[in-house]
């Protein structure tokens, strides 16, 4: 079978959607491809949280920022291999994108919490509601529907088609039934189809070390389908080897733990043995290399009442609190010494680290490693421990892009009618991806991506 659009999206992620509906916008018929039976991808369990420097939460709170900010700490925490001039594109869109999803997709975020993930010198991250991509894929795909563009699930882009002239025209693709169809794209063709973490044989082929020892937090999804697609058509690949690990994981799942978020409220890492060995707020490629080299390579996260009552974790998290609980990896109990006791973690050396701390938190000041929020003091019960492990979260690497997320080919020119936006990019990130900028990513080039295969002849 054959079917006609103006511009064809594959992968309904956050970039996906966002660029299927900024064509939509410009007048194009559009179509987005899904090759899961359920929409989503990444974007869908993350939690989706957005940075976006200079946002109205900042203004409410006083806290100042500036894009230029957040420009150099992307930079920086990626250790300065991203490209600054998209870089640059993306800290100076953030907010505008936040703006884009608050005002015309509606997606509600809380009106007076930010995080300070980890490398960003100031809480800039917005929280949709609920703390997780729920909140934005309902909407994002509510306003699909109204604006009328078909999400075909269960249809799995398998090869990008080019013309005699080397324009990329179409995508073949196949239902979960089996049938063929062929999308012919009048305009563009816009590949969204998210990382490869979930590909273990992909990550071992860029990085050997993320073998099979390593769980993932990713979608099934995740398989690298559209770099591998891409590649095969000419395009440049770049970054491959840098795959991220998400410090605070399910020791038995490997899934992300929202309900550690707490980290970002004031929580400690401590070891076994009781003791911290990293800042809480480092970023995640240095705190899971550090767990490794802990006892057992796992970590245990602590926190009390009060710490839990900033963001209320555990209250919108409930379900992945009360599995914790369940599977004896999370306790809580009116006293240190109890909570600590279900982990066996000696009580004397942990009492001695948050006294430690509490007089931190006092002074204003970590001399011990040097905590760049703001650590709380924690007295009273009840307590909360939870054990983590890293697992694998995010590939950096990916397609070539430029600003106009033209995909480039190996001779660093644009492949016509081919464009890309999300983790499927490699250019952005560098060797380590900062907490937040994701969703800032996809939605500030997913939107880009849309907007230009639409304008194209
Ligand atoms: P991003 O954050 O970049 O938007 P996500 O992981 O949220 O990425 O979304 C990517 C989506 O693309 C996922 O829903 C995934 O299932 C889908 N996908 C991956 N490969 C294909 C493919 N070959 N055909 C169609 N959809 C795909």
């Amino acid at each position: 079978a054959v079917q006609n659009y103006d511009v064809v999206v594959i992968g309904a992620g956050g970039a996906g959607f966002a660029a299927a509906m900024e064509a939509k916008k410009a007048g194009a018929s559009v179509v987005l491809l899904e090759k899961m039976p359920s929409i989503g991808g990444n974007t869908l369990i993350s939690g989706a949280e957005m940075n976006a420097a200079n946002n109205w939460v900042q203004a409410k709170k006083g806290i100042k920022d500036s894009k230029e900010s957040h420009y150099q700490d992307t930079l920086k925490g990626g250790d300065n291999v991203g490209d600054p001039a998209m870089v640059r594109v993306l800290t100076d869109n953030a907010t505008s994108a936040a703006e884009w999803l608050r005002d015309e997709i509606k997606v509600e975020f809380l009106p007076d919490h930010l995080f300070q993930f980890g490398g960003h010198s100031v809480p800039r991250a917005l929280i949709p509601k609920g703390h997780t991509g729920a909140e934005v894929v309902t909407k994002l795909k509510a306003k699909a529907d109204q604006l009328q563009i078909p999400v075909k699930t269960e249809t799995k882009a398998e090869e990008l088609l080019k013309n005699s002239e080397g324009r990329v025209v179409g995508v073949k693709a196949k239902t979960a039934a089996g049938q063929e169809i062929t999308f012919n794209a009048n305009k563009g063709v816009i590949v969204a189809t998210g990382g490869f973490g979930s590909n273990v044989e992909m990550r071992k082929k860029y990085n050997p070390v993320l073998d099979e020892s390593y769980m993932s937090t990713d979608t099934p999804g995740t398989t690298g389908d559209g770099i591998v697609m891409s590649e095969k058509i000419g395009a440049a690949i770049t970054n491959m080897e840098s795959i991220q690990t998400y410090p605070i994981c399910n020791p038995k799942t490997g899934v992300i733990s929202l309900v550690a978020d707490t980290r970002f409220d004031g929580a400690l890492l401590v070891n076994q043995s009781g003791k911290r060995f990293v800042e809480e707020l480092e970023r995640r490629d240095v705190i899971s290399k550090a767990i490794l080299a802990q006892e057992g390579k796992y970590a245990y996260q602590v926190w009390n009442q009060a710490v839990g009552d900033i963001g209320k974790t555990v209250d919108v998290h409930k379900d992945e609190y009360d599995m914790l609980v369940k599977e004896g990896l999370l306790v809580k109990a009116d006293t240190l010494e109890e909570a600590a006791k279900h982990f066996n973690i000696p009580i004397t050396e942990l009492q001695k680290t948050i006294d430690r701390v509490n007089g931190f938190a006092k002074n204003g000041k970590d001399l011990d490693f040097h905590h760049r929020g703001k650590l709380i003091e924690m007295t009273q019960g009840p307590w909360y421990i939870e054990k983590a492990v890293p697992s694998v979260h995010h590939t950096m690497g990916g397609l070539v892009i430029d600003p106009e997320t033209h995909v480039l080919d190996t001779n660093g020119k644009a492949i016509a009618g081919l464009y890309a936006a999300g983790e499927v990019t490699g250019v952005i990130h560098g060797k380590n991806r900062l907490g937040g900028n994701a969703i800032a990513d996809i939605f500030v080039f997913g939107r880009i991506a849309g907007q230009n295969a639409a304008a194209q002849k």
